[in-house]
């Protein structure tokens, strides 16, 4: 259970008094209900007010902070001119001026012949000093209060710097001191304050140099974060390897014919992935190994021949993917090789059902079939594998920890290969996975003509199927894929039919539509249908996977490319340049662009690799974005920023084994204060099973 000392941070925010629903809404919208997520939403800007300078030579635009005598209200004659108060001090006058004033407040807050604190930018107007509504207006005992550095929170609609200001502060006030959880040595030489010093230091800003991720306080709270992470992934991972594991060696003899029957020789990058797989199938611990590469770079090929030692060896073996349609696709490309060397081989997604589903349980768990590919329908509970000894989990674009350790759970020592056709910079795949093996397929297999890629604004669609028809015309068929709008999947559909009809209109009824909410055999029979070549042009949205392999298609389409993350894109461009035929994708973009959007697409047009458009892609737009805001499932900092903090991941991922290493139930004094951490960053279930060893 969290400890007691954090209860007051993950109250409620909607319980302060003061707290409308309204104002309650916009917080949760910034930062999150608690204040303890409140604790996290850092200032952005600072603004200075100790410059306090005589009236006669304030600069012009600059921010200060005077204390003047009021000497009158000039009451404007309409609404179009301004309410004035006129001030001074010694050296000259000021005039406060208020559009829309309320001539009640401003008598009370200003009143004649008396001394009065007002900050905020003035301006010189002909021979005049002005400020246009102050920033703060107090009495003289309030001008230490008035005169200092204000932290600049990013704010929403609805809310302004007060309430939030308040909250912040309310946050602040009910964090506690904890123990320190850092090691003494390594704070000491990077001169970190503790917990709540940083914490304090962060919220209140003295110099724009304390807003850098550079700064000693931002780094301990990021370091915080990312040791949360990794501490987190180790825990989970030991616990695997924690079992015993066993070895997997079998005599290479199916996987020599499989070899002889795909009528391709595998690329060097291949060769090392299923070299490094099946060192760790023999050696005799758990493997959990990443496997990383490109759209097309032949990974279900080396996961399959993994699947094939297990058979060897005497066990069965499972390939989950992430929808229907690519486990289908999966099946489809593997069936043919497990039924020519004749090893058993079992489909299984949610449409397998009634007696077909129970014969293929049946023979999962007797042994009779010796491979299984599927969806997530093979986590389910009523399905139970004789002797499942490898279990390849195809992620594409998605991550996670907690999925892939349901398969494995369903044999004995099941070693782990995940799949991503995500060519993630390492930092991203530390947070996601922590400390893990990877082997990477950096070439793709000969023959593969480049996509040519070019970027238009959406407003020359007419050049756009104009081309179209010239492709079809010699034979081409074409993806178009359409955009995230507004996160949400009933728009998105809305786009996509209208789309749809709009190409039918143009095109007659060779155009398919596929989207997320069809039924499976509807997909299927699209699918068939772009595949036979009956139609031409295939609408789909995102929010399935477009994870779809047709040869023959040649040309996509991507409609507002600007909305998706390079990953994405680069995921769909390679949906082409599958087959001898030349290909093209055209990103189509909604003006106006933003320099950073302009980049990105750039990136796209200049480079196929995509380690490089992800490293681009993490540079421009940062982590969060990388893979498009939505399902990325990609850890999400709200204090490291994964660009700045990359060699703080480094110390803190060690940090995390050494810990784990020597203090696996986090029992010392040092691994008290880390519970602490992780149920600050709620990973809960995480110290739960440390606690039980
Ligand atoms: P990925 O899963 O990485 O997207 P696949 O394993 O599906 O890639 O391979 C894509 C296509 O390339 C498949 O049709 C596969 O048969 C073919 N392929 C895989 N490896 C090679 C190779 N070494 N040489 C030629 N073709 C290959
Ligand atoms: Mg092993």
């Amino acid at each position: 259970m969290r400890p007691e000392v954090l209860f007051p941070l993950f109250a409620e925010i909607r319980t302060l008094s003061g707290v409308g629903p309204r104002i309650g809404a916009a917080i949760e919208r910034l930062a999150g209900p608690r204040f303890v997520d409140l604790l996290w939403h850092l200032p952005t800007g600072i603004v200075d007010r100790r410059f306090s300078p005589p009236i006669a030579s304030a600069p012009d635009k600059a921010i200060v902070t005077m204390t003047v005598e009021v000497d009158r209200h000039v009451l404007p004659p309409n609404r179009r001119v301004p309410y004035r108060v006129v001030c001074h001090d010694d050296t000259g006058t000021l005039d406060l001026v208020f559009f829309n004033a309320k001539a009640n407040y401003l008598e009370t807050a200003l009143p004649v012949g008396e001394k009065r604190v007002v900050s905020g930018r003035v301006e010189r107007y002909r021979d005049r000093l002005q400020m246009t509504h102050p920033d703060r207006i107090g009495t003289p005992g309030e001008l230490d209060a008035v005169k200092r550095v204000e932290p600049v929170y990013p704010l929403t609609a609805g809310l302004t710097p007060k309430p939030l200001g308040r909250v912040v502060a309310e946050a602040m006030s009910r964090a506690p001191d904890l123990p320190e959880w850092n090691d003494p040595a390594w704070m000491a030489r990077n001169s970190w304050p503790g917990w709540r010093e940083a914490l304090a230091q962060a919220h209140a800003p003295e110099e724009e140099a304390a807003l850098l991720p550079s700064h000693p306080a931002r780094q301990r709270l990021a370091y915080d974060e990312l040791l949360a992470n990794q501490l987190t992934l180790a825990l989970v991972r030991r616990r695997r390897r924690g079992r015993p594991g066993r070895a997997i060696a079998g005599d290479g003899n199916l996987r020599k014919r499989a070899l002889e029957s795909f009528g391709f020789a595998l690329t060097a990058a291949q060769k090392a992935a299923v070299a490094d797989i099946a060192g760790d199938m023999e050696a005799p611990d758990c493997m959990i190994r990443l496997l990383q590469g490109d759209v097309g770079s032949g990974k279900t090929v080396v996961a399959f021949l993994a699947m094939l030692a297990a058979v060897e060896a005497g066990a069965q073996a499972a390939l989950m993917a992430p929808t229907e349609i690519l486990a289908r696709q999966h099946f489809a490309t593997i069936e043919p090789v497990a039924n020519s060397i004749g090893v058993s081989i079992a489909l299984l997604t949610g449409r397998e059902r009634g007696a077909n589903r129970k014969r293929i349980y049946a023979d999962l768990a007797s042994g009779a079939t010796s491979l299984a590919i599927g969806t997530h329908a093979l986590q389910e509970e009523g399905v139970g594998f004789a002797d499942l000894a490898f279990a390849a989990i195809d992620e594409q674009h998605r991550f996670g920890v907690d999925q892939r350790v349901a398969l494995a759970d369903k044999g004995r020592a099941v070693d782990v290969l995940v799949m991503t056709a995500t060519p993630i910079p390492r930092t991203l795949t530390m947070t996601a996975y922590g400390d893990i093996d990877v082997s990477r397929l950096h070439e793709k297999p000969p023959g593969r003509p480049p996509v040519d890629t070019r970027v238009l604004p959406v407003g020359r669609l007419n050049d756009v199927i104009a081309r179209l028809r010239r492709a079809i015309a010699n034979g081409a068929r074409i993806y178009w894929v359409c955009p995230i709008v507004d996160e949400s999947e009933t728009l998105d559909l809305a786009a996509a039919t209208e789309r749809h009809s709009a190409l039918e209109t143009l095109f007659g009824d060779r155009v398919g539509l596929l989207h997320g909410r069809m039924k499976g055999a509807d997909k299927d029979a699209v699918m068939a249908r772009f595949s036979a070549g009956s139609i031409d042009i295939l609408v789909a949205t995102t929010v399935i996977e477009v994870g779809i392999d047709v040869p023959e298609a040649s040309v996509v389409v991507v409609e507002r490319a600007e909305r998706f993350g390079l990953a994405q894109l680069h995921q769909l461009r390679g949906r082409v340049g599958r087959g001898d035929r030349a290909s093209f994708c055209l990103l189509l973009y909604g003006s106006p662009l933003t320099e950073t959007a302009r980049a990105r697409l750039n990136v796209m047009r200049e480079t196929d690799d995509g380690f490089v458009i992800a490293e681009e892609d993490l540079r421009l737009r940062g982590a969060g974005e990388l893979l498009g805001t939505r399902q990325s499932g990609l850890p999400d900092f709200r204090l490291a920023d994964l660009s700045a903090h990359a060699d703080l991941l480094d110390v803190a991922s060690d940090d995390a084994r050494v810990i784990v290493e020597r203090d696996a139930g986090l029992e010392t004094p040092r691994g008290e204060a880390l519970r602490t951490l992780l149920y600050l960053f709620e990973r809960d279930a995480v110290v739960r099973t440390a606690r039980s060893g």
